[in-house]
């Protein structure tokens, strides 16, 4: 059996966790996001698929849901005293991530095998694939002009109107033969309820990668990322409507239509599944907020056994 997690950053990481600590870890690999890639200090950051592996080798802040515990921020401090803008927070051991990353960049090593190494040093034996080895930047049209996304995201807190989204690059990416065989081969494809449009939206975006799903005879589900029509954390909503989406299932569920088999949404949501059902996909309603680790092992066991029952 062969299972795929599309995963962003921290919503993506808590589902990766939920099925690395199930009985279906083994059967497990991820497609993370890179589109949130950005340079600072002249080092290059990967935050989700970093939010991915700290959390996986159990070395994120588990308050923050981002960055490295027992972390100190002496670097930055000294980057400050230069005048530099530190408002991407990058502490010290997170900055070692980023310098080793940057490093093998240079040597000319794939994005892809950089990833393997990084998860090794953390211990992490579930599989994260790339999209793509190539860079694609999200970027965030706003009443000041186009941000990058961690501009948006981190220097403005997503306190900005949403005009319009753009994955810079992607038209000329070519996606991982690793990715691409992953997905023809799944039996189940869970969709993490990560961002549908910044996070989900930007692995889809690479040519092939959606087609791919597509053409799988793979069950897909995704996890909705609202909670009451509500986002838990994040600018997932203000994107939703920029895209013209509904804020609400309906809105997940548009965002998915062309590959999607069945939905998992909140008890809070619940009067969203008979319009969802209508549209000719299951719907598992049961409670998706995952706080604890048995929140998570609890919320991903039961989408892949609702997923493998459906087949
Ligand atoms: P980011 O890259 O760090 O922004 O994280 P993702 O894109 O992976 O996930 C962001 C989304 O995760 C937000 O829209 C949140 O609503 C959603 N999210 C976070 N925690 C939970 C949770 O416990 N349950 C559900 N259902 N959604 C969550
Ligand atoms: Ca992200």
């Amino acid at each position: 059996m062969k299972i795929t997690l599309l995963a962003g950053g921290v919503g993506g990481a808590k589902a990766a966790e939920g099925l690395a600590n199930s009985r279906f870890a083994e059967h497990t690999k991820i497609i993370g996001n890179v589109a949130d890639d950005d340079e600072f200090h002249g080092l290059w950051v990967s935050p989700d698929i970093d939010t991915l592996i700290y959390s996986l080798g159990d070395q994120i802040d588990r308050q923050q849901g981002w960055g490295r515990k027992n972390e100190s921020y002496q670097v930055l401090g000294e980057l400050r005293a230069f005048g530099q803008e530190t408002w991407m927070t990058l502490g010290d051991l997170d900055l070692a991530t980023h310098i080793f990353r940057t490093h093998l960049r240079r040597l000319g090593v794939s994005a892809s095998e950089i990833t393997q190494r990084l998860a090794m040093r953390h211990g992490v034996s579930m599989p994260i694939l790339l999209p793509t080895d190539d860079v694609v930047q999200t970027r965030v049209n706003t009443p000041k002009g186009w941000l990058s996304f961690q501009e948006f995201f981190v220097r403005e807190h997503c306190q900005l109107d949403v005009l319009d989204i753009e994955y810079h690059g992607v038209e000329k990416a070519t996606p991982t033969p690793s990715a691409l065989e992953q997905i023809v081969h799944s039996d189940v494809i869970v969709i993490a309820p990560s961002n549908p449009i910044v996070s989900i939206g930007a692995i889809l975006a690479v040519p092939g990668i959606q087609q791919a799903i597509e053409a799988s005879s793979a069950y897909v589900i995704g996890i909705s990322p609202l909670i009451g029509g509500k986002t838990v954390k994040g600018p997932a909503d203000k994107m939703l409507e920029s895209a013209g989406k509904s804020i609400d299932s309906k809105g997940i569920y548009d965002c998915y239509t062309s590959f999607i088999d069945a939905l998992v949404i909140d008890e809070s949501d619940k009067h969203d599944a008979a319009w969802l059902e209508s549209q000719g996909i299951k719907v598992l309603v049961t409670p998706t907020l995952m706080a604890t680790t048995e929140d998570k092992t609890r919320l991903l066991t039961e989408t892949v056994e609702f997923a493998l029952l459906q087949q």
